[in-house]
C-alpha cells in the first residue's frame, strides 16, 4: 500500500487511477488533522482491511489535481544516522566542511543518531527554501527513510523488522560548517523544508529487501549521489534497535538511515530529483526564502 496525505489533511491510498480517500479509517478524533497518519499507522493491523475496502470502493481523484502533503507531518521523533556509508565518511574527512575532530574511523556505529526537528518536514509539492545566509553552503543528502510502525523499547535487531511500518524517500538538507562557523548539527539540519518526505509511504510488505535498494540524486539532471542500502555501515534493523535502547520509538517516527557520498551544494533555481528504488521519487525546486 502507498499512503499519502493530501488536500485538507486527508489520508489516502495511491492507486493506479489516482488518490482514494481513506480518512474514514482514521479514529474520529484525528480525522482531518495532521495527526491522522500517525493514528492510522499506530492502529494499522486493526484498520488495514478497512483501508483496503475503502481503496477498492471509492473513486480516485486524479493525482495531477491533488496537492500532496508530507506523508507524515507530526512524527514524535525524526532520527538520523550520521556517517553511515564509508565513502561519505571519506569525502567528509577531506572536506572543508568537515566538522571539528572528524576522524576516518567515525561512523554511525559508535556515534549513534542525531535528531532533526519535526518542524523541518516538508512535502513533495513544497520547494526547498534556503534561508538568506551570506557565504554559506547548503548540501543535498538523499536517504532511505524508515517509518516506525509500533512502539519499540529495548528491542534487538532481530525484533526490529516487526516494528517497521514502511519506507519513504527522504532528503536531509544541511547547512554545512565552514569559515569558522560551527553551529550545532541539530540546528543546521532543522531549517524549515530541510526534511522533504514523500511522495508516499510504501508499506514494508511491498519491499522485498530494504537492504538492497538503489539511491540516486540529481541536481539539474546531473547525477550527484548514487549508492545502495547494502552498503550501510549500520543496517536498518540495528539502527532501530540501538535507538530503542535510548528511548521508546513511536508509531510514525521517521529514521533517516544515512547519506551516500556525493553531497554537494544546492542554490536557488536548482531542481533536485531524488529516488529510492521501489520506495519513491521526489522532484523539488530550490528557492530562497525571505526570512
Ligand atoms: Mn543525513
Amino acid at each position: 500500500v502507498r499512503l499519502v496525505r493530501y488536500g485538507n489533511d486527508h489520508v489516502g491510498v495511491l492507486t493506479d487511477g489516482g488518490v482514494v480517500d481513506v480518512s474514514a479509517a482514521v479514529d474520529a478524533r484525528w480525522q482531518h488533522t495532521p495527526y491522522a497518519m500517525n493514528d492510522l499507522i499506530g492502529s494499522w493491523d486493526e484498520r488495514v482491511d478497512m483501508v483496503r475496502e475503502l481503496a477498492a470502493s471509492a473513486s480516485p481523484q486524479a493525482l495531477d489535481q491533488t496537492k500532496l502533503l508530507a506523508p507524515i507531518q507530526w512524527p514524535r521523533h525524526v532520527f538520523a544516522a550520521p556517517l553511515n556509508y564509508r565513502p561519505h565518511v571519506a569525502e567528509m574527512v577531506t572536506s572543508p566542511h568537515a566538522p571539528k575532530g572528524l576522524r576516518e574511523v567515525d561512523s554511525a556505529d559508535g556515534l549513534g543518531f542525531f535528531l532533526k526537528a519535526p518542524g523541518s518536514i516538508s512535502g513533495p509539492a513544497d520547494p526547498i527554501r534556503l534561508p538568506p545566509l551570506i557565504d554559506r553552503s547548503f548540501h543535498h543528502e538523499v536517504e532511505l527513510g524508515v517509518i516506525v510502525g509500533r512502539s519499540a523499547r529495548g528491542i534487538s535487531a532481530e525484533q526490529a523488522a516487526a516494528h517497521i511500518f514502511g519506507y519513504v524517500c527522504l532528503l536531509d538538507i544541511t547547512l554545512r560548517t565552514e569559515n569558522g562557523h560551527q553551529e550545532e548539527r541539530v540546528m543546521r539540519k532543522s531549517y524549515e523544508t530541510f526534511t522533504p518526505l514523500g511522495p508516499y509511504i510504501v508499506t514494508a510488505d511491498e519491499i522485498v529487501d530494504p537492504a538492497c535498494l538503489d539511491l540516486r540524486l540529481w541536481v539539474n539532471g546531473v547525477l550527484r549521489q548514487q549508492a545502495n542500502t547494502r552498503d550501510l555501515i549500520v543496517g536498518i534493523d540495528e539502527l532501530l534497535a540501538n535507538a530503542s535502547h535510548v528511548l521508546t520509538l513511536r508509531a510514525g517516527d521517521v529514521y533517516a538511515t544515512g547519506t551516500p557520498a556525493g553531497v554537494g551544494p544546492i542554490v536557488p533555481g536548482d531542481v533536485v530529483r531524488a529516488s529510492v528504488e521501489a520506495v519513491g521519487e521526489l522532484e523539488l525546486e530550490v528557492t530562497k526564502r525571505e526570512w
